[in-house]
């Protein structure tokens, strides 16, 4: 006979950063939450992610405001986190190996400015102080102060220990297999375990989304899109930033299904320079594209030379969860009453789970929401959904 709990306020399904984020801030809030996941602690695609907390690829909007927001919170959170989250400020730098994308990226810069952000142009000169290693002949750049970056899964757990220390219950290695549904509305979900009795049920299930918006009787198009990155074997520290290429705003703005990559390139304490990631919509096809790895080694080389000699130790891969407007799906769905979503948020996440987590916390107990959660409304129009055969 299966467990059942029923004096909890909302049941969250996903353990990876955003469904740990849910959690912290629905028990800072005060609610009695449970979280359940099929796997482990950041065993989804959290465990795959490199861990940039970036504003400066957004063009301003709704996606920029949410990255905003999440700087600010991932800020106050490493204040009161572990050490372990690896929280570090360092800041990025978007190179331009041209005249003409300088000014592509003058004028992106702009808009991004008049939202908020830090965006400050850096010459030649400034080029070589901030990061010294640069291939030389590159026309300038932009500096983003605020850009940032965490241990993707260590976050995740730590957010999900700060939540557990106020009461929620995390219940690891059960799927969930059924909603509970009564009177027209969502009343929880089963396990083969367990019953987790609730009024409401928060989808933070990735990538994995558009199934439990089907469990719950209702469709989501959430679909995989997956990403390469290479682990360098660990250096001294000769990235200070995250450095990208200009081009890889536009590869991030895509919706190609096709093989895209532009080298994000960035240090960690340890010592191993992570390069990211591509990008291409392939299903959820697991084997190894030489191709996407070799692609990402050369472009990597051609922004630090001095990256051509060092050794790669590994390579991995994940499936970032896309939607086709590349906007996150959170809040309630006015479809499936109880029914919650936070997911979608393709190669982002990381960067905008305390965002999340924040609007669904106001959107439990009714509080005034930090943003206007308007364009995340998991019911809105998608447009066009890709075909079987492009990606599905
Ligand atoms: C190569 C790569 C690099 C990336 N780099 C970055 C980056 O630098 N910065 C950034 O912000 N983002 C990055 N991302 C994107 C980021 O990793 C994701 O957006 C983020 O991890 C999504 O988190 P999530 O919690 O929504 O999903 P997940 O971490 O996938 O968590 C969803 C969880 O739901 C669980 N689940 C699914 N179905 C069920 C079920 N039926 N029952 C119970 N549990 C279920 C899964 O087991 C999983 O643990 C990258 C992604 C990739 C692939």
């Amino acid at each position: 006979m299966p467990k059942r709990s029923s004096s909890l306020d909302a049941v969250i399904v996903g353990a990876g950063v955003v469904g740990a984020a849910c959690a912290y801030y629905a028990t800072r809030a005060g609610l009695r939450v449970a979280v359940v996941d099929r796997g482990s602690v950041a065993g989804g695609t959290t465990g795959a992610g490199e861990g940039n907390l970036l504003v400066s690829d957004k063009e301003a909007g709704p996606e920029l405001d949410l990255a905003l927001l999440s700087a600010a919170l991932w800020r106050e959170l490493a204040a009161v986190m572990p050490p372990e989250m690896e929280y570090e400020d360092k800041g990025g730098l978007v190179v331009a190996p041209d005249e003409i994308s300088l000014a592509a990226l003058r004028a992106f810069a702009e808009g991004q400015r008049a939202a908020g952000v830090t965006a400050v142009e850096a010459g030649t000169e400034d080029l070589r102080e901030l990061e010294p290693h640069l291939a030389p002949g590159l026309a300038g750049g932009f500096h983003y102060p605020q850009d940032a970056q965490v241990q993707p899964a260590q976050a995740a757990a730590r957010l999900l220990a700060a939540a557990t220390a106020q009461g929620a219950r995390i219940h690891l290695g059960e799927e969930v297999t059924e909603f509970v549904v009564g009177r027209g509305a969502v009343r929880g979900v089963r396990t083969r375990f367990r019953e987790l009795l609730a009024p409401a049920v928060v989808n933070a299930a990735g990538t994995w989304g558009g199934r439990i918006a089907e469990l719950a009787g209702t469709t989501l198009p959430v679909l995989p899109r997956r990403g390469f990155v290479l682990v360098t074997e660990p250096l001294p520290r000769v990235v200070r930033h995250k450095v990208y290429a200009a081009d890889y705003i536009a590869d991030v703005a895509s919706g190609s299904a096709a093989l895209q990559s532009s080298a994000v390139v960035e240090g960690t304490p340890s010592g191993p320079v992570l390069i990211g990631a591509t990008r291409e919509r392939v299903g959820f096809d697991r084997s190894l594209s030489v191709e996407a790895l070799r692609r990402l080694a050369s472009q990597a080389a051609a922004l630090f030379p001095v990256l051509a000699d060092v050794r790669v130790l590994r390579a991995y891969h994940g499936f970032r969860p896309y939607l086709p407007d590349h906007l996150p799906a959170i809040g309630p769905d006015p479809r499936v009453p109880g029914l919650l979503h936070a997911c979608g948020h393709e190669g982002a996440g990381i960067g905008l789970a305390p965002a999340t987590g924040a609007l669904i916390a106001a959107a439990l107990t009714g509080a005034e929401p930090p943003l206007d959660p308007g364009p995340f409304r998991p019911d809105r129009p998608f447009g066009p959904q890709p075909g079987p055969g492009e990606g599905r």
